[in-house]
């Protein structure tokens, strides 16, 4: 699959299963397993896997092109989607001797979906420095932790956990492990009943004495920090940002509508044609949404020849692209006035998702102390 095949797949399935369910499923909170499906079956799952494990081998471009696709219709699947990608990567990554080939051959063929659990309800946001350890058993190890946030609970086919390595030191000598749905120990703790993104189940998740054989243990002991900065961070923060661009082009293009169709019968004219601040309003939030859509493309540059800036560059995008997703959803809700308030438009479901964005880590305020520290020299950690 190339290019531009993958972004027409991902706009037959966002105009064939996404748009069609994505209002009900957010009422009902409820994840789309058709969605997945579909993705699967289309090659989606497996566009960033290698070409001589099954995947079609794209990069940042294809990906982010997807992503921002997906989100428009949908943004929950479009998480979902992104959180595979992301533990995808891991999996695909680990060190020598894991055993991951059945998994990738899994993921590559389209059935099956992972995700990653980092997040813990000891250390919040903070997903660097996991507060649950593992626990050496023979030559396995055990985990329990509790999970707070776990796009995907319960759907996922495999879940990349995060622990801290049982003799690391400090608080960031974390281990990365594999861990299958159906294992022994593992469960969802809770229903997911969010502001937004209400249909990606990121329900809580706990481990209890769950055991991981060595095989999947996708990093050596400590070095699952590393893994979360250099292979995960770019990606999810280049998705998290493609996410927020999608929900942006949908509010400009929910508002648009909104504006050409809704009329002042008593004026004989639309919304658009009689109010100069409403068409103020739209044109900010498409100078807003097209300048998004610019920092991505650098971003999308940046990892393709990487270079000094590139870190920054990674930090500042998802910092930035929340802002804009909130800001332009916030501005739609405004010019679609009562409209968008009281449902009768998607805007309001994107004013929701777009939320997400900023509170999912690294979040926002995060990002801004990294970016700081950095350019005074400050260590991160
Ligand atoms: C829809 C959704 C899906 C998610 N999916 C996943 C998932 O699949 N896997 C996963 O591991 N996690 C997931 N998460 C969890 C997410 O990544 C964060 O861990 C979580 O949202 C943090 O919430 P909190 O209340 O614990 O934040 P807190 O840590 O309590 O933060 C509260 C506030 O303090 C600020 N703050 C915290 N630390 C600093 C700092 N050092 N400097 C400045 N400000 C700071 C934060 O920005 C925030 O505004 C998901 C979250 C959401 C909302």
């Amino acid at each position: 699959m190339d290019h531009e095949t993958a972004v027409s797949r991902a706009k037959d399935i966002a105009d064939r299963i996404l748009v069609p369910a994505a209002r009900q499923n957010d009422k009902d909170a409820r994840f789309s397993s058709e969605a997945i499906a579909a993705l699967g079956s289309s090659g989606l799952l497996a566009i960033t896997l290698p070409a001589d494990i099954g995947g079609s081998g794209l990069g940042p471009r294809t990906l982010a092109a997807v992503v921002a696709t997906l989100a428009e219709a949908d943004a929950s699947t479009a998480m979902v989607y992104l959180m595979h990608i992301c533990a995808t990567a891991t999996i695909a990554s680990a060190r020598a001797g894991a055993t991951v080939a059945p998994t990738l051959k899994d993921i590559a063929a389209g059935r099956h979906l992972s995700t990653l659990a980092f997040s813990e309800a000891g250390s919040r946001s903070h997903f660097w420095a996991p507060v649950s350890r593992g626990k050496r058993n023979g030559a396995n190890v055990r985990i329990t932790a509790k999970k707070s946030w776990v796009t995907s609970a319960g759907h996922a086919q495999s879940y990349v956990v995060s622990a801290l390595a049982p003799d690391g030191k400090g608080p960031t000598d974390s281990t990365l492990y594999l861990v299958a749905s159906n294992k022994p120990g593992l469960s969802v703790a809770g229903p997911w009943d969010g502001f937004g993104m209400r249909a990606n189940a990121s329900a809580p998740m706990t481990l209890e004495d769950c055991e991981v054989e060595p095989g999947f243990q996708l990093t050596d002991d400590g070095a699952g920090f590393k893994a979360m900065l250099e292979v995960v961070l770019p990606l999810f923060n280049l998705g998290t940002s493609a996410v927020a661009l999608g929900l942006s082009r949908a509010a400009v293009a929910g508002t648009v509508t909104h504006l050409k169709t809704a009329r002042f019968e008593h004026l004989g004219a639309t919304l658009g044609e009689s109010l100069p601040t409403l068409r103020a309003q739209l044109a900010t939030m498409q100078i807003d949404t097209d300048g998004l859509a610019a920092r991505i493309d650098d971003l999308v540059d940046h990892l393709e020849r990487p270079r000094e800036t590139t870190v920054l560059r990674v930090l500042e995008s998802k910092a930035a692209a929340g802002d804009v997703a909130i800001a332009v959803t916030s501005v739609a809700m405004r010019a679609c006035g009562g409209a968008a308030f009281s449902r009768h438009m998607a805007i309001e479901r994107l004013f929701r998702d777009a939320h997400a964005g900023v509170v999912m880590a690294p979040t926002g305020d995060v990002l801004r102390e990294f970016i700081g520290k950095a350019l005074l020299g400050i260590p991160l950690f």
